[in-house]
């Protein structure tokens, strides 16, 4: 006979026993199928309740078992992610993928952790990575650059080798050994090709760019982003900057290239050899004077060099084989101070601060550091301001004697010692040429002469280098 339920028996009345009694005597008075329903009841009642407690009004949306978003639902959420996959598809030119394992989980949530289609969008965008395929150009084994396009890495490798000026004879090629590979990776990091080059070139893709403005000299410039000017120079190939003009942009970086172009040459050259100049001390010639005993000669040689450019800079020179077809001939003078002149080079146009033969050259002699130069000149003779700029000492200055220092801003400072007078005082302003005082011997000097530093950043540089 199948179970019929014929409803709950009352309950019974309490004849002065406990609840839990006559709770008991209920309990036994139920046929089975009625105890059963009353049990699948109970269960709906609690599994109502537990829901409305703990069950799901929402959707999370996880990544490898971590909530990135909450949705209201599934659908929205999964529509958000679709239009955002879409659009890296477009950015990419390809199919995209999510890296990592997307779920969706119903949840309970407040209202106002739910996050509409925008919102969605915009956490996926910043909570989730989106993969492509890619080139990567991998460099001595370390991947350096994506690129979408395998032709793209290719056109980029042919145009760094087309950047420096090739000379004749010359073969470049790329130093450091270049992968290129496929690859996956992030749609954000792949560069289109203009970005890609420039990250080679600079070693960077945050690029600081520089435009000359009236005044600069190069080395402002490079003073003022702390890179130095050699650096510059690497960062911005086919620029002359020796002649920079108001407007020019310049590329600023402290990175090394990524690659370096090498172009090695031989060249064969009938050149000079330069004559030595021997100096004899003689205190019977006045300070300034010379006397040449012997005058020197060049000699001739033919050298063949086998030449090293990377990036257009050379960076090696190695005679080959030479020939001497006449050896030079040592100049020899007798003098009180005398007689290097001084050579080009370096980037700040100072002027001579007063005329006069270098007679002791920036460097070490004798075991001791001279920081400066010295130039053999007369007693009284006008010393001038190497440029424009503020005193910012004036004064007597312990073994330099009365001495004055100019600052050109930047952290370029010029110093002028053993002055026998000093015609300019502390914070004046002067101008190139300007007259700042007169050459003496005070200090630690052995016969009138001016010694002339130059300090960058309060480094002793050899003026040579910044001098016409
Ligand atoms: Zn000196």
């Amino acid at each position: 006979m199948p179970p019929r339920f014929e409803g709950l028996r009352r309950l019974p009345v309490l004849k002065n026993e406990s609840f839990r009694g006559a709770f008991r005597r209920w309990l036994t008075s139920q046929t089975v199928p009625r105890l059963v329903v009353l049990g699948v009841a109970s269960y709906l009642v609690l599994a109502l309740t537990a829901y409305a407690i703990f069950g799901g009004n929402a959707c999370a949306v996880m990544l490898d078992g971590k909530t990135v978003a909450v949705a209201a639902d599934e659908k929205s959420a999964r529509q958000a992610l679709s239009e955002v996959l879409k659009q890296k598809y477009s950015q990419a030119g390809g199919p995209v993928t999510v890296a990592g394992k997307i779920a969706y989980k119903g949840i309970k949530a407040q209202p106002e952790e739910l996050l509409d289609q925008e919102g969605l969008r915009s956490r996926f965008n910043e909570s989730l990575t989106f993969n492509t395929k890619c080139t990567a150009i991998v460099v001595n084994g370390e991947t350096k650059v994506f690129v979408k396009q395998m032709e793209e890495a290719e056109a980029l490798l042919a145009w760094l080798q087309t950047l420096y000026p090739v000379e004749a004879g010359e073969q470049p090629a790329i130093k450091e050994k270049v992968e290129l590979v496929k690859a996956n990776a992030a749609v954000g990091s792949i560069l289109d090709l203009e970005t890609a080059k420039k990250t080679v070139l600079l070693g960077t893709n945050k690029i600081q760019q520089y435009v000359i403005k009236d005044g600069d000299t190069l080395w402002d410039v490079a003073r003022a982003v702390n890179i130095d000017v050699d650096q510059i120079a690497l960062s911005n190939p086919g620029i002359d900057l020796d002649n920079i003009s108001i407007g020019q942009q310049l590329n600023l970086s402290k990175e090394a290239p990524l690659l370096t172009v090498v172009a090695t040459r031989q060249v064969t050259v009938d050149e000079e050899i330069p004559y030595e100049v021997e100096v004899k001390k003689d205190d019977q010639l006045l300070a300034g004077e010379k006397q040449v005993l012997t005058e020197g000669e060049s000699g001739e040689r033919t050298v063949t060099y086998l030449i090293t450019r990377e990036n257009g800079f050379e960076t090696e020179r190695q005679v080959l084989y030479q020939t001497v077809i006449r050896e030079a001939r040592a100049e020899v003078v007798v003098t009180g101070s005398v007689t290097m002149l001084a050579s080009r080079g370096g980037s700040v146009r100072l002027n001579w601060p007063c005329s006069g033969g270098i007679t002791s050259p920036f460097g070490t002699r004798w075991g001791r550091m001279h920081e400066g130069i010295d130039i053999g000149a007369g007693y009284g003779y006008d010393v001038v301001a190497a440029a424009g700029g503020t005193v910012i000492s004036a004064g007597w200055e312990g073994g330099y004697g009365k001495a004055v220092q100019i600052s050109h801003g930047g952290g370029l400072v010029t110093h002028y010692a053993h002055l026998s007078s000093i015609e300019v005082s502390n914070g004046q302003t002067v101008e190139r040429g300007e007259l700042i005082g007169l050459v003496g011997s005070t200090g630690n000097s052995e016969g009138p002469h001016l010694h002339f530093e130059i300090l960058v950043g309060g480094e002793p540089r050899n003026p040579v280098n910044y001098l016409p």
